[in-house]
């Protein structure tokens, strides 16, 4: 296999010898929520900044995202922090109209069979954070990333989200065969989602634990300053203090395989 690809987001690198952890909400609700959620998660040790802009809902009825309105907060947020945001596209459309402000474009899990969508982000350098389908064989995901990176766009991430099974104790089933068995199939960086594989902001610590344990790149985790009042995705958001703790806690299971967390600079 080729040599293992390292994918630069802002000045982070992902797949070197450091563990990236990616957090911040589900969704931007508003400057105040994005200015905390953002100096926090920093404060603590994460290297980059997530939050949703457009979201994908189950519901129609259900919270879609600021959208655009949020263009300008995010902006401001960025300079204030230094740090650098991932937030999902769902149209190519958004490709353009978010490239002022968005770092990496995240493929969500319903879009990873969006072929044309995936073809146009070969055509971008920006890196893309590509998860995996909720029904996607491990196969289907890596070959999805071909979709981007044989349209000339090397930088792909590639996210393991949790995947349905027959099991409802938890929102998904996190695949960590899949994320060792594709460390051995693909030279790209893999981060895992515990958030969203596991829906249950308790266990959300422990599940970290273990993809870095399992060799994943990094993580991609969900925080908010009140989760009770969160607009999307409550349940599984950590606040501050809890996220604060799993990232002392994340560092020492990291040191046990010589590795250390990246950081925002
Ligand atoms: C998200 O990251 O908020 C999200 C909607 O993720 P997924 O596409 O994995 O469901
Ligand atoms: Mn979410």
């Amino acid at each position: 296999m080729e040599p293992q690809v390292v994918v630069q987001i802002g000045k982070v690198k992902i797949g070197g010898p450091n563990f990236t952890v990616i957090a911040g909400p589900c969704s931007i609700e508003s400057e105040q929520q994005l200015l905390t959620t953002a100096q926090a998660v920093k404060s603590s040790g994460a290297a980059l900044l997530r939050g949703g802009i457009w979201k994908m809902r189950t519901s129609a009825a259900a919270f879609q995202g600021l959208g655009a309105e949020a263009f300008p907060l995010i902006k401001k947020i960025k300079e204030q922090t230094g740090l650098s945001l991932i937030s999902e596209i769902t149209d190519i459309r958004q490709v353009e109209q978010t490239f002022e402000i968005v770092d990496a474009y995240q493929v969500g899990a319903r879009n990873m069979h969006n072929y044309s969508l995936l073809k146009e982000l070969g055509q971008q350098s920006k890196p893309v954070v590509l998860k995996r389908g909720f029904s996607a064989y491990v196969d289907e995901w890596i070959k999805a990333a071909d979709y981007i990176t044989m349209g000339g766009n090397p930088n792909v991430i590639l996210c393991e989200r949790g995947i349905r099974t027959f099991e409802t104790a938890t929102r998904n089933t996190l695949d960590l065969n899949g994320v060792v068995y594709a460390k051995t199939k693909t030279n790209l960086p893999i981060i895992v989602d515990p958030s969203h594989a596991v829906g249950i902001s308790a266990l959300v610590p422990q599940i970290s634990y273990a993809a870095a344990a399992a060799g994943a790149d990094g993580i991609i985790v969900e925080v908010h300053p009140k989760p009770s009042e969160a607009l999307s995705d409550g349940p599984q958001a950590l606040t501050f203090d809890k996220f604060n703790i799993m990232m002392k806690q994340l560092e020492k299971v990291l040191a046990a395989f010589d590795k250390k967390l990246n950081t925002s600079v």
